[in-house]
């Protein structure tokens, strides 16, 4: 037996579902990654994401060689490319993990209709990226859950699989199949820079398995920050969030692993203050999978706005309103310091991108799309489900039960930044300025210098924002 085993949102040898029941069958696994142009060349996409994509995927070559394996690389459309090296290899199937997003299940149906042609086997039934599969957890209507809260009741009482070994003992193609899989397009792994993007900002977690792990063990056991999570979690100056998302997004670490790295925590905790911060942030992880059942049963929210009153927003889509907040300039120091954040490190706390994300869209009162398309071109972490979701919300178009949020951003910076640090780190021709002066952002024209006078004014914005939704409801 040849089993072809195809990678996707799963850059791991370890605790992989699809890849696991691949090595029950027989030895003979052979890895395949197909750089996908639909993808990477769609206009969404992040330097930072596709340098971390890259990484892992060295560090993935490198394991599946330690395992005697063998990972090869494609570069084209999968629906034909896929079908066409199973066809090459002559293997006997092929599997993959299961997707949610509606153009991976578009691509994945069409590449089933190839192999079905061809005659191949093919096994696509594993749900590796999530604890649960979308339609296990539904309300006692046998509906998918439009709402998180009772979502992450019913998700957290249920019992979550254990952790999958690596596969062991892999065997390497032999010089003809080499032979063929190169005749078939396979090549050696470019580098992002080959592809068009270049990063050297560095990575929130280091590329690949090994570097997911050992982020996942500092924050449960090592450093326990897990334990105050609960509090520190909104705090942008400080370290206090696990900084896995880009892991969790290409699969570097296996959910269940992650999840039972935080039950041991649990069962060792002491006071009821530490087991908090360990249940908030498996709401975290719930937040992720609720996202993902959500975009699986709705794949219309990929497109617009979930709820009808957002449907024809007269919104004001200023361009330069809009620049200014890709670049940190608004003259609102909490958002510009988020959005060079954002800039600089291809990463942004999420408190901060609940705050753009208001601003944004009640204080400029733009798209939210828009928003969400240059966090997609500049988040490490850029998800579908998660990204539109947490722009949904901010937008208050989505499946959130409060109808309108609209954030104040000097007292969220009073809140969260009370001593004005973050704003100081990411904008530092204000760092000499008082604390006061930062977090309420209000900076005397003397002071100034190059940085921005506020370019819109929150209490008249929030205004027009209410009006025009009011209007809407009618
Ligand atoms: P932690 O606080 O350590 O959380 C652990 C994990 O839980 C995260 O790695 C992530 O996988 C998941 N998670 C946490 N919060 C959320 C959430 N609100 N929704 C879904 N999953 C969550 N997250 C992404 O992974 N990709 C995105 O493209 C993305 N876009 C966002 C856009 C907006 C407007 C907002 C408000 C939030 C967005 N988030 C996104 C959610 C959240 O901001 C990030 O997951 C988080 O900041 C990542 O940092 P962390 O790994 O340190 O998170």
């Amino acid at each position: 037996d040849l089993l072809l085993f195809w990678h996707r949102r799963d850059l791991r040898l370890g605790d992989n579902v699809g890849l696991a029941a691949a090595r029950d069958r027989t030895p003979q696994v052979v890895g395949v990654f197909c750089l996908d142009p639909g993808i990477l060349d769609n206009g969404d996409v992040a330097p930072a994401r596709v340098a971390y994509m890259i990484g892992c995927l060295e560090r993935l070559r490198d394991s599946y060689a330690q395992a005697g394996g063998q990972l090869l690389i494609l570069q084209g459309d999968p629906r034909q490319q896929i079908p066409a090296l199973a066809k090459a290899l002559a293997v006997d199937a092929v599997h993959w993990n299961r997707d949610v997003e509606p153009y991976s299940r578009q691509r994945d149906t069409a590449v089933v209709e190839a192999l079905k042609e061809a005659g191949i086997e093919f096994r696509t039934t594993f749900w590796d990226q999530l604890l649960h599969e979308p339609g296990d957890i539904q309300t006692g209507a046998g509906e998918p859950y439009t709402v998180y809260t009772p979502f992450w009741r019913n998700w957290v009482k249920r019992s979550k699989a254990a952790p999958l070994p690596a596969p062991e003992g892999l065997q390497p193609l032999s010089a003809e199949q080499v032979d063929a899989a190169k005749k078939a397009g396979c090549i050696d792994l470019p580098s992002a820079a080959d592809l068009g993007f270049t990063w050297e900002n560095g990575f929130p977690v280091e590329p690949g398995e090994q570097g997911a792990l050992e982020r996942l063990e500092e924050f449960c056991d090592g450093s326990r920050a897990i334990d105050d999570y609960d509090e520190q979690r909104n705090f942008p100056f400080v370290n206090g969030t696990s900084r896995l998302s880009a892991a969790l997004k290409f699969g570097a670490v296996g959910i269940r692993t992650v999840w039972a790295a935080t039950e041991a925590t649990y069962q060792q905790s002491r006071s009821d203050e530490t087991r908090s911060g360990v249940q908030t942030w498996q709401q975290e992880l719930a937040w992720r999978e609720f996202y993902q059942h959500v975009m699986y049963f709705f794949p219309e929210l990929a497109k617009g706005p979930y709820r009808a009153q957002l449907k024809d927003f007269p919104w004001v889509n200023d361009e330069e309103q809009f620049a200014a907040w890709c670049e940190g300039r608004t003259g609102y120091p909490i958002v510009d310091a988020a959005m060079r954040q954002l800039n600089e490190m291809g990463w942004m706390h999420n408190r901060c991108r609940m705050i753009v994300a208001s601003f944004l869209t009640k204080d400029l009162i733009v798209n939210w799309q828009w928003g969400e398309k240059y966090f997609m071109q500049h988040l490490v972490d850029g998800d579908l489900s998660s990204n539109n979701g947490g722009w949904q919300w901010s937008a208050s178009s989505g499946m959130d039960p409060k109808p309108l949020r609209i954030f104040n951003p000097a007292s969220q910076a009073q809140k969260f930044d009370a001593e004005a640090e973050y704003i100081r780190q990411w904008v530092p021709e204000l760092r000499s300025l008082d604390t006061g002066a930062l977090v309420m952002g209000k900076i005397a024209e003397r002071d100034r210098g190059d940085y921005p006078a506020p370019i819109v004014d929150h209490k008249i914005q929030q205004a027009l924002f209410k009006d025009k939704y009011k209007a809407q409801r009618a």
